[in-house]
């Protein structure tokens, strides 16, 4: 294990330096009157920092570059559009085991600007066309489908016949058969399948699933979930059919049911759906704005959710048991989560705030499928929990067509609990 001492750095040579990314003239003014060991250390190529908190506070964060660069797996991102720029791409930064190592995009001028800001070699790019050359490169093992809805079939069948493993964005597809194509496809080159429902990796909803399933609150009565956002009037994929199956329902909508099932770790047996189009908007021509759907689990529980795409952003998810309500608001955005937990202490009725640690959700979920390559499991949320999103999508669809009768789910995967999902990941916060 080498330690990373000042003095180290004054002997090192320019060149040395440099590759640090460190000017000589500036490592000459570093203050050398700390003890060595405090600059952290470098074992099989990764830092270790000492820790920075007394134990009375709260844990230290894992220091981040925990694998060697060498060992991480190597990710295609497809699509370079608002998550693959904004939200994916900067996760990089806090993966653990997973690297960027190419670009997928129809747009070779921004692919160039993108990799030059990731490290991504010009022989790394790769357009729609000759995008199954994927195959002959090394470097990759994940492709990481970051498309508009209808074209998440195609690429993850062409990824699988390619030998990668795939990561799809939700929801997997805009209808059942697709979804089926897509499992189909990756089991028969015996390649992993995830499909990216990042909040079922965030560590304040698996503290909520771990509480609301506790038996000492009693069962789960009601749920009750929100998720919507004010789309812009500009013809954008979300606003066509075809490409992406639906409105706020599958877009937003998915992460209120998915939570009532991840939540209870049941399936649904019946739903009702009612969804509004608002003639006047030219947004809604194709697809509906506001979708009101509640869900009906064997045990009793019920859920009653919401999604639209015109108002303010905004998403909530309350949990009531028989003995405690468990609140999220936000509950399904990229940061500042917190759970809220009400009940009985005592004689008295009491709300605490639980507030973990922030956590870069794209980056925990690619480490938790990197995890599941590794160690040959089955991901947490495999194509099979996206292909029951899509069941029920369908169903709600059937039953608001028909004024909100209800329509069964029967036939689908049943039985508690988690039917549809792998193995929690061996990564730090997942229980
Ligand atoms: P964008 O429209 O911002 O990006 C999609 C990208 O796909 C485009 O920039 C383009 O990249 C590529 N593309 C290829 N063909 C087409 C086409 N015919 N029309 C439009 N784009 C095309 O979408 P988002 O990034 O917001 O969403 C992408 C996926 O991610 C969706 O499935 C969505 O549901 C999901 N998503 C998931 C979220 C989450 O929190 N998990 C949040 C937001 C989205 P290029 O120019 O490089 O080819």
């Amino acid at each position: 294990m080498a330690e990373l001492s000042r003095r180290g750095l004054f002997g090192t040579t320019a060149a040395g330096l440099a590759g640090l990314g460190i000017a000589r003239a500036e490592a000459a003014t570093l203050p050398s009157d700390q003890p060595a060991a405090l600059f952290g250390s470098v074992s099989q190529d990764r830092v270790i920092l000492p820790p920075l908190h007394d134990t009375s506070t709260d844990s230290d964060p894992p220091t981040v570059n925990s694998d060697p660069v060498k060992a991480r797996l190597g990710v295609a991102v497809v699509g370079l559009g608002h998550l693959a720029l904004n939200q994916i791409l900067p996760g990089f930064g806090h993966a653990k085991s997973v690297r960027v190592t190419a670009l997928v995009s129809g747009e070779r001028d921004k692919a160039r600007a993108v990799a030059a800001q990731y490290g991504v070699p010009e022989t790394h790019l790769y357009d729609y066309a000759n995008f199954d050359k994927l195959r002959d490169n090394p470097d990759v093992d994940i492709v990481y489908i970051v498309l508009p809805n209808a074209l998440h079939m195609e690429y993850t069948v062409r990824a699988a016949q390619a030998g990668m493993h795939v990561l799809c964005e939700k929801p997997m597809a805009t209808n059942v058969a697709d979804a089926r194509a897509m499992i189909d496809a990756c089991a028969k080159a015996k390649r992993r399948l995830m499909i990216a429902y990042r909040m079922q990796y965030e560590p304040h909803q698996r503290r909520l699933i771990a509480m609301a399933r506790d038996p000492a609150n009693g069962p789960i009565r009601l749920i009750d979930a929100v998720n919507g956002q004010n789309d812009a009037n500009n013809g954008q994929w979300r606003q066509k059919k075809a490409m992406a199956g639906g409105g706020s329902l599958v877009d937003v909508g998915i992460y209120c049911f998915n939570a009532a099932r991840y939540i209870t770790g049941e399936e649904p047996v019946e739903v009702t759906g009612r969804i509004t189009r608002p003639d006047s908007d030219p947004r809604f021509r194709e697809i509906e704005d506001i979708a009101q759907f509640t869900l009906r689990f064997p045990s009793g529980t019920v859920a009653t959710c919401s999604s639209g795409y015109s108002f303010h952003q905004s998403n909530h998810l309350r949990v009531q048991s028989e003995k405690a309500w468990f609140e999220m608001s936000p509950a399904f955005s990229y940061n500042s989560l917190e759970l809220r937990v009400g009940r009985k202490a005592g004689e008295a009725n009491t709300v605490s705030t639980i507030g973990l640690a922030p956590n870069d959700q794209f980056a925990r979920e690619m480490d938790a499928f990197a995890w599941s390559i590794r160690n040959d499991k089955t991901p947490l949320t495999p194509g099979e929990e996206g292909l029951q999103d899509l069941r029920i999508i369908e169903a709600i669809y059937r039953s608001a067509a028909s004024g909100g009768a209800p329509v069964s789910l029967a036939g689908g995967p049943t039985g508690r609990w988690d039917v549809t999902r792998g193995m929690l990941p061996g990564i730090e916060g997942m229980s």
